[in-house]
């Protein structure tokens, strides 16, 4: 507003001065003190301070909102500089005619008139000068003998053509063609400073709002440290700075070139977790380290050939993969999913590449602490979960029974006379048979329920919201299962069976700490009672039964 009121007051005085001539001297003046306030600006440019921005400035629907608004209020300071162009010129009326390159045409842009569109310019009769003289790079006149119906100069930045000043009357231009042919030139100098203040601060003002939404982004990331954490922050973060219906993280490990999915949003419509497959277009992105922009994902990237994952929602319409790097080493990739086909492009992305930069080192952290993590918490023999991670699941459900009121549930199994297997194959292949059973009871019991070896041939199956009944009959299958499954070892069959032991809380075990002792002591009478069986303890107090 400074540079406008500055051009304005300018060309105002100029306007009213008496003669052609001494206006002309002063405006000279008055133009380099107009220029000088403008020099002045265009290192100072301000971000209006009571602008609020948030994250969802990022979004492309709020971008394009900013934009417009900026080209409205942009329009009108045009407007302003052109009706003061109109009146030095004793003109009906100023336009810039701003050259497309792309179209190879001119447009009008802005005009001194209060109209949707320029009021006064006849196109059939002086659009063909104005073309003119964007194309010949000189002032352009048309009238009839002394009167001057249009003035066009070209507006040129750096050298290179922006657009054309016209100036037009249908009775005639208030100056004479001499003084046109030093006024438009001067004006059209005046009119390319302008624009270019203008464009400078509108990609000012848009960096600006970027760099403030980004900046919080990172603020909320910061909050949370662990690989979940980070994962769910940087998803639902993508999410609020852009048009995305659903976001992914996915981890890399580029020297297996191996990866995996670490947290995906509702959206996605992913209902587990899964390994990426390895000819997914995910993991090829994740190889290249490339940016991958899917504007049409519903070929490409339909059915499961995205993840390798199954979904329960319909497809992305696009899809954008944006790899996540450091140290020059992919570690992961953001994948941003939208309903829309083309919703993607490169800006809509730039943002979130920053992003997944900024959190590169900590999700790099978090990831290999939670592997290490992972490693103290797995039985390297069996791959099940070891009795460290038990003893806190164990706690963690029974606490979560207690909260919501549901049932808990733990099963314990024990080989039977499994000293006799190591005893005449060897202990390898009790090893064996040991891993066999433990693939039996682990891909027979649901994801969320908790697998682990518990002790040497014992294994342990904690099942959240799972009553007495439901448990005795999941046991009982994977009892006639294993009882039915020759283990294989060495080109031996080696047949083995396996006892069970039942107990819930509250249902059949009142005490907590009961859980269990009870179920080892089910166990023992599955023992008792010959082996190869499930028993459970009854709801009754003190008694087990089968
Ligand atoms: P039952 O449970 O039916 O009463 O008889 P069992 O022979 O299975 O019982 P016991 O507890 O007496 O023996 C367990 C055996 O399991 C002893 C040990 O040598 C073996 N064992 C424990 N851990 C491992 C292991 O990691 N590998 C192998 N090969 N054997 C193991
Ligand atoms: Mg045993
Ligand atoms: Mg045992």
């Amino acid at each position: 507003m400074l540079l406008a009121a500055a051009v304005l007051l300018a060309v105002v005085a100029l306007a009213a001065a008496g003669s052609a001539a001494l206006r002309l001297r002063r405006a000279d003046r008055e133009l380099v003190a107009a220029r000088a306030q403008l020099a002045r600006f265009d290192v100072e440019p301000a971000m209006p301070a009571e602008e609020q921005v948030g994250l969802e400035a990022l979004r492309r629907d709020n971008r394009v909102k900013f934009d417009e608004d900026a080209q409205v209020e942009d329009r009108a300071l045009m407007s302003q500089l052109l009706a003061d162009f109109r009146d030095v010129g004793a003109a009906e009326e100023a336009i810039f005619w701003r050259w497309n390159a792309e179209k190879d045409a001119l447009a009008p842009s802005a005009w001194s008139t209060a109209t949707p569109r320029p009021a006064h310019f006849d196109v059939v009769q002086w659009g063909p000068l104005v073309q003119w003289s964007a194309e010949t790079g000189v002032v352009q006149t048309v009238g009839v003998d002394e009167v001057v119906h249009v003035g066009a100069a070209c507006v040129r930045r750096r050298g290179q053509l922006i657009g054309v000043l016209s100036l037009t009357h249908r009775e005639g231009l208030g100056l004479e063609r001499p003084a046109l042919r030093e006024w438009l030139p001067r004006l059209a100098t005046q009119l390319a400073s302008y624009v270019e203040l203008i464009d400078y601060r509108r990609r000012y003002q848009r960096h600006m709002r970027q760099s403030k939404a980004l900046l919080d982004a990172v603020q909320r990331l910061q909050g949370d440290q662990t690989g979940v954490g980070l994962g769910r922050a940087l998803c639902e973060t993508a999410l609020d700075v852009s048009s995305a219906r659903g976001a992914v993280l996915v981890r890399w490990d580029s020297e297996s070139e191996t990866g995996e999915l670490q947290y995906a949003t509702e959206g996605t419509g992913l209902r587990e977790l899964t390994a990426l497959e390895g000819t997914s277009v995910v993991a090829e992105a994740c190889r290249t380290g490339l940016l991958h922009v899917l504007e049409d994902a519903r070929g490409a990237a339909s059915g499961q050939a995205l993840y390798g994952a199954a979904r329960v929602i319909r497809e992305p319409g696009s899809v954008a993969i944006i790899p996540i790097a450091k140290d020059g080493r992919t570690l992961g990739a953001l994948v941003l999913e939208a309903e829309e086909e083309g919703t993607f492009t490169q800006e809509e992305t730039r943002p979130l590449t920053v992003l997944g930069a900024v959190v590169a080192g900590s999700l790099e952290l978090a990831w290999s602490y939670a592997e290490v993590d992972k490693r103290a918490r797995t039985d390297p023999l069996t791959g099940l979960w070891n009795r460290l991670h038990f003893g806190e699941q164990l706690q963690r459900m029974l606490a979560e029974a207690d909260r919501h009121e549901l049932p808990v549930s733990l099963v314990l199994v024990d080989i039977d006379h499994f000293k006799r297997v190591n005893d005449s194959f060897g202990h390898e292949a009790g090893d064996a048979v040991l891993k066999q059973v433990a693939i039996i009871l682990q891909e027979g019991i649901r994801n969320v329920d908790i697998c682990v070896r518990y002790g040497g041939e014992e294994i342990a199956m904690l099942m959240g919201h799972t009553e007495s009944a439901r448990a005795v009959e999941v046991a009982e299958r994977l009892r006639a299962r294993i009882a039915a499954t020759p283990m294989r070892h060495a080109g031996a069959e080696i047949a083995v069976t396996a006892s069970f032991g039942v107990a819930s809380y509250p249902e059949t075990v009142k005490v907590r700490d009961q859980l269990f002792p009870s179920a080892d002591k089910a166990l023992y009478i599955a023992k008792h009672d010959g082996r190869n069986c499930v028993r459970a303890k009854p709801a009754t107090k003190g008694r087990t039964a089968g």
